[in-house]
């Protein structure tokens, strides 16, 4: 199983880490090890001191599939959810300086919080409206309206370069609103309005 992720894909949230607005998907990997499993806390790892939240639309593939054409890309989609990529900045920043490859910063252990599942066909992938709260209040406020590059565009993009299997993961990227956590902080992801996805910091 492959955990893809998308960067820069929501420009109010390019624009605020003074990122320049991409012109073709960026993409990065993380492995199955980062993903969080439900019910357990995401503990600050020792390695970084700015972990920020960022909360994602998530795709799950539900067929195998190479060099997919755009027509066809949302036959692909089987279920969607809200997730947290989680990121050590201050490590991504120096990488970046670096210009050096931000696994570390990307895909440690507990990376990848995923949420409560739900069938694709309910949605309509143009206009998915989420949220992440953090100890109750919204602080980000997202719609794939704003997506710089929809789901049919990552999968036909993704798949040029990776043949896509069942059960294959992408994060489609943060709208703007990322900030740090701390120990004890409660975040919480909400997908068209129904809470799919709680996390405890530690
Ligand atoms: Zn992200």
């Amino acid at each position: 199983m492959k955990i893809f992720c998308i960067g820069r894909n929501y420009a109010a949230h390019a624009l605020e880490l003074q990122n320049e607005v991409p012109d073709s998907p960026i993409i990065f990997m993380k492995p199955s090890t980062a993903i969080l499993h439900k019910d357990r806390d995401f503990y600050i790892p020792d390695f970084s001191n700015n972990i920020h939240y960022e909360g994602e639309i998530v795709l799950k593939i539900g067929k195998n599939g190479k060099a997919i054409d755009p027509k066809f890309a949302s036959k692909y989609i089987s279920q969607i959810t809200v997730g947290i990529d989680f990121t050590a900045r201050d490590l991504q920043d120096e990488l970046k300086k670096k210009g050096h490859p931000w696994e570390i910063a990307k895909a440690f252990d507990g990376a990848a919080v995923i949420g409560e599942w739900s069938e694709a066909s309910d949605f309509d992938f143009k206009n998915i409206g989420f949220q992440l709260h953090k100890n109750g209040e919204c602080v980000q406020d997202g719609n794939t309206s704003l997506l710089l590059f929809p789901f049919e565009q990552l999968i036909s993009h993704i798949s040029k370069y990776f043949t896509l299997q069942t059960g294959d993961l992408i994060y489609t990227g943060t709208p703007a609103g990322v900030a740090k956590v701390t120990a004890g902080d409660y975040l919480e992801g909400f997908l068209e309005g129904r809470r799919v996805m709680e996390c405890n910091v530690k």
